[in-house]
């Protein structure tokens, strides 16, 4: 079945808005995507219906809050196949659900102890798991990737040491659009007795993510990559790790008991969620998961397939523009360079012809020094981006070489 994207796009009310008289052309999916109708209905709800404190509360509205609140953690449980709601972990994004893990290894892990990471990483993967090694002394190592942005597999299985205490790489590279075989790697490092650490920033909405069967033990995510509101995220952990995990923040609702003199924690979710949480952001991000979910899954991905196989075929007839990222397992990410032009001054043009792209380091400076560029412009679709789209999108870059020229 084909997606019907007209209908979908009628459902986000921020398409269909004009920039300088140019039709929108929304192409910066990887930084955020645009939110349907039903979050924003779910998240004004809540406002307007009842607007309580979570959890504490003896009065009705706090009871519903509670209600709704504690139903999102199960929907995000199902939309991922965690083996029980408390391994759903409330996070303000991606960032600190990384950062949760990164605290709790870096008082794990010994002098000599390794953790490993891809040249791929975005920097929320990279300077956490950095500053974790320099706080114990572990070593931080780095697998390299292919030319063509692909994960060199064969250094990730022979860079894996007895001392490997935990692996941390991307589902999906944000710059590149590289999907990585995250099972298969899994597999790898758990053999050595390593955690594992996904990224899932970007492999989220993409949809069919089942921590379950991928084999890692930690997930983290954000709500705003998934059609969701921004300020709120995930962090899935494995039950059996999650139990004993060091506490991230402390304050209300993590603990137990409390007395001048000491404090016990409280139990799993509410143990790695210190405070009042996010209670519209929660609230918003499932109801952006359960309107995903409606949708037809393969129907998705192969629209996302079409958008990205249109857009490298036009880009490789394009002269004087250069492709970054061709890994042959691919999604979502048109990073690219054209020739004499900063990426910068092409964004720019682009903007005054409406049409929305990312520019810069993408959050990974290293990556970008190890493909020799100084940064790309990227391109990246979603589900309501069209073909038409893809086209404006390449009339609009060559009207910007000549510009640029
Ligand atoms: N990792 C990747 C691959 C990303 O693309 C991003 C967001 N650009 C992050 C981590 C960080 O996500 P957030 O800013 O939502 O915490």
């Amino acid at each position: 079945m084909s997606l019907d994207v007209r209908a979908l796009r009628e459902q986000f009310p921020i398409l269909a808005q004009e920039i300088d008289g140019n039709p929108l052309v929304y192409l910066d999916n990887a930084a955020t995507t645009q939110k349907p109708q039903a979050v924003l209905d779910a998240i004004m709800a809540f406002y307007t219906q009842c607007n309580a404190n979570v959890h504490r509360g003896a009065h009705a509205l706090s009871d519903e809050a509670t209600r709704r609140y504690e139903k999102a953690r199960d929907s995000v449980a199902h939309f991922i196949h965690a083996n029980s709601r408390e391994e759903v972990i409330w996070t303000s994004g991606t960032t600190e659900g990384l950062n949760i893990v990164a605290n709790g290894i870096a008082q794990r892990l010994q002098e000599g102890d390794e953790v490993m990471v891809t040249q791929m990483e975005h920097h929320a993967d990279l300077v956490t798991w950095q500053q974790a090694c320099t706080r114990s002394r572990a070593i931080l190592k780095v697998v390299p990737i292919h030319d063509n942005g692909a994960l060199d597999i064969q250094a990730f299985e022979d860079m894996l040491s007895g001392r490997t205490r935990l692996v941390a790489l991307p589902h999906v590279s944000n710059a590149l659009g590289t999907v990585n075989p995250i099972k298969k790697l899994a597999a790898l490092a758990k053999q050595k007795g390593a955690l594992v650490v996904i990224d899932g920033a970007q492999g989220i909405a993409h949809g069919g993510v089942d921590v379950q069967d991928i084999g890692c033990d930690f997930y983290a995510f954000s709500g705003h990559k998934l059609f969701g509101p921004t300020g709120i995220g995930v962090l899935w952990g494995r039950g059996s790790v999650l139990e004993d995990w060091p506490v991230w923040q402390t304050g209300g609702e993590m603990i137990a008991r409390v007395s001048y003199e000491a404090s016990t924690w409280g139990a799993l979710p509410n143990r790695l969620e210190a405070g009042t949480p996010n209670i519209a952001g929660a609230i918003g991000m499932a109801a952006a998961i359960d309107w995903f979910s409606k949708l037809d899954l393969e129907a998705v991905q192969s629209h996302e397939k079409q958008l990205l196989a249109s857009a490298t075929e036009q880009a490789m007839a394009f002269d004087g523009l250069k492709i970054i990222g061709s890994a042959p397992d691919k999604i979502g990410v048109l990073s690219f360079i054209i020739d004499g032009s900063h990426p910068a001054d092409v964004g720019f043009i682009l903007d005054r012809q409406g049409i929305a792209i990312r520019t810069g380091d993408h959050c990974a400076q290293p990556l970008m020094r190890r493909l020799g560029v100084p940064g790309t412009a990227r391109a990246s679709f979603s589900l309501y981006n069209t073909l038409d789209e893809v086209d404006s999108l390449f009339r609009a870059l060559k009207k910007a070489q000549m510009m640029l020229a």
